[in-house]
């Protein structure tokens, strides 16, 4: 069988664990291509109006994998990675939003319920439910499994080295260890803040690391650090967030404000997202009394890239300014 992944959302954080265990089952993987207008449209209208662009762009790739023929769209229920927190709402009505809401797609979707208390995924009772959709017993979902989690450790390893999602993706699939510029090199340093499915997206985050990486600028992000690591850094709240991702970036952000191991912090964030609400606010005060420069940037599916370009440009050139007056 043809099973259809979206690449929006969590492509960006578990297409290796996804991708290896329906492989292992002997289905065929698709992949919807990288985002362009057309899927970004077509996402526009088959959404309300309201929702934020990364779920907007989750169901224009849902779209094209239904035109590409797939026999399933993969569209997991994440409710929790953590005890006591949970995804923001949009991730856990997903496959109700594209059942009820998106044209000719019901039949196709094929999802499972994520429950687990740690970011790992891997409990194989999760994806027992597909086992007559993906005519597989017990004990080949068990093997598909370990074989994803597998493959998953490894691409979160390359990730916690300090590699980019696509390179940490590249270097899974092709088994070999990409170089890394010398960080010597660079004048600057940025903590780039934000979820993966907008940072790694280089349509919504019009290729902001490119962008940086022309004006030589390095840049980390949550995903490079341990959890626990990201974890130790807001204990000290009585209460966290309610929302997992968001409160590995504020872990991030915290670690790399409080111990000044950046120049600024860029926070891209998505029109009409709640969590990033009380995130970016939250990042603003700890950056003020830091006393690093922060820059939030809100995108939406109207906005454009010069403007975009302008605003990295002349925050760049502040930071340089900075440094050289100490
Ligand atoms: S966390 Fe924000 S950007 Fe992500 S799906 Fe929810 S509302 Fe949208």
């Amino acid at each position: 069988m043809k099973i259809g992944i979206p690449r929006a959302l969590l492509y960006y954080y578990y297409i290796p664990f996804w991708k290896t265990f329906f492989e292992a089952l002997n289905h065929e993987v698709i992949i919807s291509d990288e985002t362009n207008k057309g899927i970004l449209n077509k996402g526009i209208q088959e959404s309300v109006a309201e929702i934020c662009v990364p779920i907007k762009l989750f169901v224009g790739h849902a779209h094209q994998l239904i035109k590409k023929g797939v026999d399933y769209v993969f569209v997991p229920r994440m409710l929790s990675i953590y005890q006591g927190e949970y995804f923001c709402p949009k991730f856990m009505g997903l496959p109700d939003m594209m059942k009820h809401g998106v044209n000719g797609i019901a039949e196709k979707i094929l999802t499972c319920h994520i429950t687990s208390d740690e970011d790992s995924i891997s409990d194989y009772h999760y994806y027992l439910p597909l086992a007559k959709q993906l005519e597989a017993t017990e004990e080949q979902i068990k093997k598909a499994v370990e074989a994803a989690e597998k493959k998953w450790r490894i691409f979160r390893m390359y990730s916690q080295m300090g590699y980019t999602v696509p390179q940490a993706l590249e270097m899974v699939e092709n088994n070999q260890l990409l170089k890394k510029k010398d960080k010597r090199q660079y004048d600057l340093r940025i903590g780039l803040l934000g979820y993966v499915y907008n940072i790694y997206d280089s349509f919504i985050s019009m290729d902001m690391l490119e962008k940086l990486q022309e004006m030589d600028v390095d840049f980390v992000t949550f995903e490079m650090e341990g959890e626990q690591i990201l974890r130790k850094q807001i204990d000290f709240m009585p209460k966290k967030l309610f929302w997992t991702f968001s409160n590995k970036l504020l872990g991030a952000g915290y670690k790399f404000l409080n111990n000044k191991e950046v120049d600024g912090l860029i926070h891209i964030t998505a029109f009409g997202c709640g969590p990033d609400s009380f995130l970016s606010k939250l990042l603003e005060i700890r950056a003020e009394e830091q006393g690093i420069p922060f820059m939030m940037i809100r995108v939406d599916e109207h906005t454009g890239e010069n403007h975009l370009q302008t605003r990295i440009e002349a925050f760049i050139d502040m930071l340089r300014r900075k440094k050289i007056a100490g």
